[in-house]
């Protein structure tokens, strides 16, 4: 990783370069914002960077880590002797160690074999993808075993050069015990370290720990950020990548999870799913299809799954309007069936029209979302979008 290596965040980026640029480092930070963009990532690289042991100014003038050196090389496996990386662990096998004054042993001694296996393997690809939700089974909370740990490294002198990190990655899962033991911590703060919580969830936080923390928010994502990083990182086509990340809002790791399911699949579904409510005499078919599709109940994943066919019969609307408007197709999402989109808006192609269908579609993804009804809310949707397309022709 390099700054440039993470995706967009360049506010955030300018901020961290400037304070270490001018030699004023706070003792704690929070990076806040949605899961997914990159707040973890942001933390490891300032890490890095100033343990690097040949930091440089790259052509932007803005420091970088040389990432050659040893601290770079250790740094980057999260091996760093400077920089500790907190997250949720399992509970202990001793019910009694977050009660038995347990100092001295690290809280991931205390774990099974197969246990250490999973957080070492947790571990290394978070090394080498700082976007991933690290994910151990059981593991819902920081203990305070960790924060024990954490103050034990804090206390002792440390023999390397540069500066310590303490990073605590989505430090909302701290349970009580452990956020009242890391205020203390905070409360007499050490001029050789900084502490970094990172969070999804700010408002879970104690106001007493934030207030002592420079609070950073991090922004969502770039669509087309997202489609690049995909395409560079997954080698994966762009128009695969854009349809992920259109998905994603604006969170990295979500559009890489999305890449594992088959969207162009769901979008040919909804696609046909259009054509079949704009022919004659469409509600009998139609009713069948929704109900091959939606299922009869309303669970959550067929709610999840009917979102985002709707985000991608959007994507596809909103590609027909900028046909239809402009013969330019770098912007269109859909590009692999360019063919039909033409074809479509020969044959619908009012830009007006198509502007109105494509706001029916977000007021019936907003009501989706408010637990409406889901099969009242796609017939009410083909019967507006029948109705819009038809006028005017
Ligand atoms: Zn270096």
């Amino acid at each position: 990783m390099a700054w440039h290596n993470i995706i967009g965040q360049h506010r955030v980026k300018n901020i961290l370069t400037r304070a270490i640029a001018e030699k004023r480092i706070a003792h704690a930070y929070c990076f806040w914002g949605a899961e997914g963009i990159g707040k973890d990532a942001l933390a490891l690289e300032f890490a890095k960077v100033m343990n690097c042991e040949q930091p440089r100014n790259n052509a932007e003038g803005i420091i970088e880590a040389c990432g050659t050196c040893k601290s770079c090389h250790q740094a980057a496996h999260i091996q760093h002797p400077n920089i500790q990386f907190i997250f949720s662990l399992p509970a202990a096998k001793a019910a009694s160690s977050d009660k038995d004054g347990g100092m001295g042993t690290s809280p991931i001694l205390k774990l099974s074999d197969d246990q250490i296996h999973l957080i070492q393997e947790q571990l290394k690809i978070k090394a080498a993808n700082p976007y991933h939700n690290i994910a151990i089974p059981n593991a819902a909370q920081i203990r305070i075993a960790s924060i024990r740990e954490v103050k034990k490294q804090i206390s002792m002198s440390s023999s390397q050069r540069g500066r310590r990190f303490v990073i605590i990655s989505e430090a909302d899962a701290m349970n009580q015990e452990a956020a009242n033991a890391f205020l203390k911590t905070l409360e007499e703060p050490s001029s050789q370290v900084t502490i970094i919580l990172t969070t999804s969830r700010r408002e879970q936080l104690l106001s007493t720990i934030l207030s002592r923390c420079q609070q950073i928010r991090c922004d969502a994502l770039f669509d087309e950020d997202i489609a690049n990083a995909l395409v560079a990182q997954h080698h994966i086509p762009l128009e695969e990548a854009r349809l992920a990340a259109r998905l994603a809002d604006g969170s990295y790791s979500k559009a890489t999870e999305l890449l594992g399911e088959d969207l162009r699949q769901l979008r040919i579904e909804i696609v046909n799913l259009l054509r079949l409510m704009l022919t004659p005499r469409f509600v009998q078919k139609f009713t069948y299809e929704l109900e091959a599709l939606v299922g009869k109940g309303s669970a959550d994943r067929d709610r999840t799954k009917l979102e985002r066919m709707l985000i991608l019969l959007l994507t596809w609307i909103r590609d027909a309007y900028a046909l239809s408007v402009s013969e330019r197709e770098d912007t269109i999402i859909n590009i692999d069936q360019i063919e039909d989109l033409k074809r479509f808006v020969g044959r619908f192609g009012v830009s007006g029209n198509l502007d109105a269908a494509a706001r029916a579609i977000e007021q019936a993804i907003e009501r989706l979302r408010r637990n409406v009804n889901a099969t009242l809310i796609l017939t009410t949707l083909a019967l507006e979008v029948r109705r819009i397309l038809y006028r005017a022709l």
